[in-house]
């Protein structure tokens, strides 16, 4: 584990029992040494005063005398020391450990630094290894004076071991206080650097939730001091971040769902016309997939060098480009496209392209406009003939009486079409308006047919025409019953129309889920096939000719289409040329 020994909380804990091992251990030195040097002196003072009362027991004593060994052998047993009786010149007159014989052996002594000191008149001292015993020694040395003279030296020696026994015991002692110290500084450094650490774990902890996009994580914060306000301001960034977060991905949502769901195609590009994203609008109109398209160049996914050329105007121009372009690849049809440079800063980074489907507008403004031209056609016949007819005979035919009503008759007939043609725009252009009224209820079939063949009864007997009426009794719809007549008028009317003298018309019904089928059966001329598609569309006519000299207008079928449409059901025609035609419709039960 030597990530343990990274961590904050170790070093902390070494910190301090570092810092208190280097406290305690400089505490031990001062203290030992301390009291090392005041028993030193203790003993010090002990042996300077005995030195002064056996310097004191010398003075009345002869120092020449043959005893002076054994007396200091008693100063010596009094006073347990080694007392040693140095003469003035420096030679050992007498020692408490020796016999006489050895101490006239013992060298001068004279240059002892304690001796020399005492002959000087000032009591001294010495720690060192005796020449004469072989062990460490304190000296105290006190001189004898006599008469004002200094006659002799009174030295006193214990062994430095009695001080060393007592500073091992101290020393001892301390060392076991170290040690307490020692470890209690330990457990003092470990709950110390625990305490200190961890709040800085969970602030590590908590940063590296936040780093891993947890913002909702809070920290627990039991702390106070610099370290809570650091976690108080973790928590309100981290709260912030958040905030921002789901702004903006609210924003991204709303974003993506226009993206998705626009009706304009979007595309967009980097600075090297590369596709970096395009809608499922842009999908449909060009057949791509987003997937296969990003990163690929603009012109290889849309071959199109008309768009490519709109999007490089647009990245090297920095400004917006739009045309309407008539497209044949890769699909067909009218579009507006915009093309816009997007910037990031003032560079061009990319191109964003909105792609308009207009075809169907365009179709629109294309059949309004035909409408129009074949309105105006449709009425210019009929009020030519007439205004021809009207000069005739203000150019004099008014009188020619037989030829008058014979152009008259004419003039009638025109205006009969001309109110026929006003009032079929009028019915047109009223179920086309966005408001058309149906006032649906219940319609039972077979009746509404039967009042309606019995309405059209002088113009089938005209054609000498019969109609079979097969749609059984209660068979009901909901429809529009003025609406539903109109439709049932136009196409009996159509087949009479469309059909020799002597036609049989046939009505009848079939029962489908949900609805009903109605067809109107002739055995007329029929319509060539190649006119079938088209029937239903205004002032279409396969038939000119006929058509005119019938009185028709162009425009029953697209009537009855609207109608149909407008109650939910669908309309259609089966027909060969020559055998006849049917034409069906259904209307929902
Ligand atoms: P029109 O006023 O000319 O009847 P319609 O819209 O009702 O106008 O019909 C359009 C054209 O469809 C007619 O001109 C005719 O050529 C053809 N048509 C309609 N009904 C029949 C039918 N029963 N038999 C043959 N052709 C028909």
């Amino acid at each position: 584990m030597p990530g343990i020994f990274k961590t904050f909380r170790f070093r902390l804990f070494l910190s301090y029992l570092a810092l208190s091992a280097a406290v305690l251990g400089a505490a031990f030195f001062l203290v030992f040494q301390r009291i090392e040097s005041s028993e030193l002196s203790n003993l010090k003072t002990k042996l300077a005063d005995e030195a002064a009362l056996v310097s004191a027991q010398l003075r009345s004593s002869d120092l020449a005398s043959s005893g002076i060994n054994s007396l200091a052998h008693s100063l010596g047993a009094k006073v347990s020391s080694r007392v040693t009786i140095i003469a003035e010149g420096g030679r050992v007159l007498a020692d408490s450990e020796l016999d006489a014989a050895a101490v006239k052996a013992m060298e001068n002594h004279s240059d002892r630094p304690e001796v020399s000191g005492a002959l000087e008149g000032k009591p001294s001292y010495d720690l060192r290894r005796s020449v004469t015993l072989g062990k460490v020694m304190l000296y105290a040395a006190y001189p004898v004076t006599s008469g004002g003279r200094i006659r002799a030296v009174a030295r006193l020696a214990v062994p430095a071991a009695q001080l060393e026994a007592a500073n091992a015991i101290l020393k001892k002692a301390l060392l076991a206080a170290l040690a307490l110290a020692l470890l209690l500084s330990f457990f003092l450094s470990l709950a110390v650097s625990a305490g200190f650490s961890r709040p800085f774990d969970k602030i590590v902890y908590a940063s590296k939730k936040f780093a891993s996009g947890e913002f909702a994580y809070r920290i627990q914060k039991d702390f106070h001091g610099e370290m809570g306000k650091l976690a108080e301001t973790l928590n309100s960034m981290s709260e912030s971040i958040e905030d921002n977060l789901r702004r903006v991905e609210l924003q991204s949502q709303q974003l993506a769902a226009a993206f998705a769901n626009m009706a304009e195609g979007v595309l967009m590009t980097g600075p090297d016309a590369q596709v970096t994203a395009l809608n499922p609008a842009m999908e449909r109109i060009f057949s791509v997939k987003a997937s296969d398209a990003v990163s690929r160049p603009l012109l290889e996914v849309i071959p199109n060098a008309g768009l490519n050329e709109m999007c490089a105007r647009a990245l090297s121009s920095g400004k917006p480009v739009s045309e309407e372009m008539q497209l044949s690849v890769p699909v067909k049809g009218i579009f507006g496209v915009n093309a816009s440079p997007i910037f990031s800063g003032a560079a061009v980074s990319g191109c964003l392209m909105v792609v308009h489907d207009i075809t169907e507008v365009r179709r629109m403004e294309a059949k309004r406009r035909d409408f129009v031209a074949n309105v105006s056609h449709e009425l210019k016949t009929p009020l030519t003939a007439i205004r021809g007819y009207v000069e005739t005979l203000m150019e004099g035919a008014l009188n020619d009486k037989e030829h008058a009503m014979e152009f008259l008759g004419v003039i009638h007939g025109q205006s009969k079409r001309l109110d026929n043609i006003v009032s079929d725009l009028l019915k047109l252009s009223s179920l086309e308006s966005y408001v058309v009224e149906i006032r649906k209820e219940n319609v039972e079939l077979k009746e509404l047919a039967d009042s309606l063949i019995a309405g059209l009864a002088s113009v089938f007997k005209s054609r000498k025409a019969s109609v079979i009426n097969l749609i059984p009794a209660g068979l009901c719809v909901k429809a529009d019953p003025e609406k539903l007549g109109q439709v049932f008028i136009n196409l009996l009317d159509n087949a009479v129309k469309f059909s020799p003298e002597n036609a049989s018309v046939e009505v009848s019904s079939a029962e489908l889920p949900g609805s009903v089928k109605i067809s109107v059966k002739d055995s007329g001329i029929g319509i060539p096939s190649e006119h079938l598609p088209r029937v239903f569309e205004r002032f279409y006519r396969a038939d000119k000719a006929r058509s005119r000299e019938m009185g028709g207008t162009g425009l029953g079928l697209s009537i009855v289409k609207h109608v149909v449409e407008l109650h939910g059901g669908s309309i259609g025609v089966e027909s060969s040329e020559g055998r006849g035609s049917t034409f069906w419709f259904t209307l929902p039960k």
